[in-house]
């Protein structure tokens, strides 16, 4: 019998309540192998990353760090009021090792110490979900995600080795006691046996891994909504469901920045037609939405993206003669170079306009970089919208009482930047 993966993310375990709920979930759907990836507990890799700040910054960080601990053992608690030796004998093995690490003398790779550090809140999340589940007589195996998914060293960033990790996968799965399985979301293994990241909100792409290497029949990622919405509800009060996208448009709306899924889930599913769930955990017998190879109801109901801090670039040459194809080249390499992504963008004769997401310093040293040879100007303090699927009343209304800077429409796609008319 296919297997089926399920994936839950910091939201739905972020206390002993929550993994409750996650237990009823599991219940209810263990006619079927699963394997549950899970990711760290409610904020904690936020303070992982504070400690890991504090450290580098040659600040107090072991406050910090005994807090995740403390939060984690008091859940612990909560869920296993009995003796439950093993799981804290296992939270005090990590907490050693992670003071330990710390309290090394040469540590100058920051970015190595960040993955050492911050993977830890998926191995506590999932040890402590593990043996409330075995308490709880759901006799789960508990899999090493660093064993399994093989990556290179790119510490913050590391990429999948496919082949390995998809052959270490299938022959745990080959060799697997039971038939539920939790594991770990957002980190993996590199060579030398050092931990490594996926990237920040890394745990759904971990869930296409595990997905892509058993064939899954399915993928369920559970959320604190009821599945992909059209709009943020944070600035849209009448946001509808998306029942069915296809693999492409929700490349597309995570392209432009709907931030349901982490881009990188869907193209594995796509590669092998796994059907991917968005559901609530809230309300799980609600369908939520489905993404597979559907495209047909694709255009039925417009989305949209709002993202404020937004600025303007415009680039000229200095003695305005025209923007040709050496500038152009000239000046994304310079914008690749200072890791600046470019989220519109404009020619005419003599200018080039850019918007992109207002990212502080790294903004500012492309700016002073152009500046050297260019002339630059800029506004801030822009939002953008995109919007996929439009019609011409919505994007009306939607415009009412802002300064339009810059519009762009494409047959599926229009974007628009602008600013707000109380800040004229
Ligand atoms: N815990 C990681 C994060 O918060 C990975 C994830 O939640 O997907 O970024
Ligand atoms: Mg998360």
């Amino acid at each position: 019998m296919a297997v089926r993966i399920f994936k839950f993310g910091g939201a739905s375990v972020k206390d002993a309540n929550a993994v409750r709920n996650l237990k009823e979930i599991i219940q209810h759907n263990n006619s079927e192998p699963l394997v549950v990836v899970i990711s760290a507990m409610h904020k904690t890799t936020n303070h992982l990353e504070g400690v890991v700040q504090a450290f580098l910054d040659g600040g107090d960080w072991k406050p910090l760090l005994e807090q995740v601990f403390a939060f984690h053992l008091s859940t612990l608690d909560e869920l296993l009021p009995a003796e439950h030796a093993e799981t804290k004998e296992t939270l005090a093995k990590i907490k050693r090792y992670a003071f330990a690490f710390l309290e090394q003398e040469e540590l100058n790779d920051h970015d190595f110490v960040y993955d050492q550090i911050v993977s830890i809140g998926e191995i506590i999340s999932t040890k402590i979900i593990d043996g409330y589940l075995r308490e709880e007589g759901c006799d789960p195996e508990w899999w090493d995600a660093r064993k399994l998914v093989h990556t290179d060293n790119r510490y913050r960033n590391a990429q999948v080795a496919w082949c390995e990790t998809e052959e270490r996968i299938e022959k745990a799965w080959k060799e697997r006691k039971q038939d539920l399985v939790i594991t770990q979301g957002f980190i993996g293994g590199g060579d030398h046996n050092r931990m490594t990241t996926l990237g920040r909100e890394g745990s759904d792409f971990s869930a296409a891994i595990f997905a892509y290497a058993l064939n899954a029949a399915s993928v369920t990622i559970w959320k604190d909504v009821p599945g992909m919405l059209n709009a943020d509800p944070k600035y849209f009060s009448n946001t509808s469901l998306l029942p069915n996208i296809s693999y492409r448009e929700a490349i597309e709306l995570s392209y432009f920045g709907a931030s349901v899924i982490h881009p990188k889930t869907i193209k594995p599913l796509e590669n092998k037609q796994i059907p991917l769930f968005v559901k609530s955990f809230l309300s799980p017998d609600e369908p939520g939405s489905l993404i597979n190879d559907n495209t047909s109801e694709d255009s039925k109901v417009p989305s949209y993206i709002f993202k404020t801090n937004q600025v303007l670039i415009s680039i000229s040459t200095r003695d305005f003669s025209f923007m040709v194809e050496e500038h152009l080249s000239d000046l994304f390499q310079r914008f690749a170079k200072h890791g600046v992504t470019i989220q519109t963008m404009q020619n005419s004769a003599i200018s080039f306009s850019v918007s992109v997401a207002d990212q502080g310093i790294k903004l500012q040293q492309l700016i002073e970089d152009l500046n050297k040879d260019y002339q630059v100007r800029y506004n801030d303090g822009l939002e953008l919208m995109t919007i996929r699927h439009y019609n011409t009343e919505v994007v009306a209304e939607l415009i009412k009482g802002k300064e339009v800077m810059l519009e762009q429409k494409t047959r599926h796609t229009m974007r628009i930047l602008m600013r707000s008319a109380a800040r004229q």
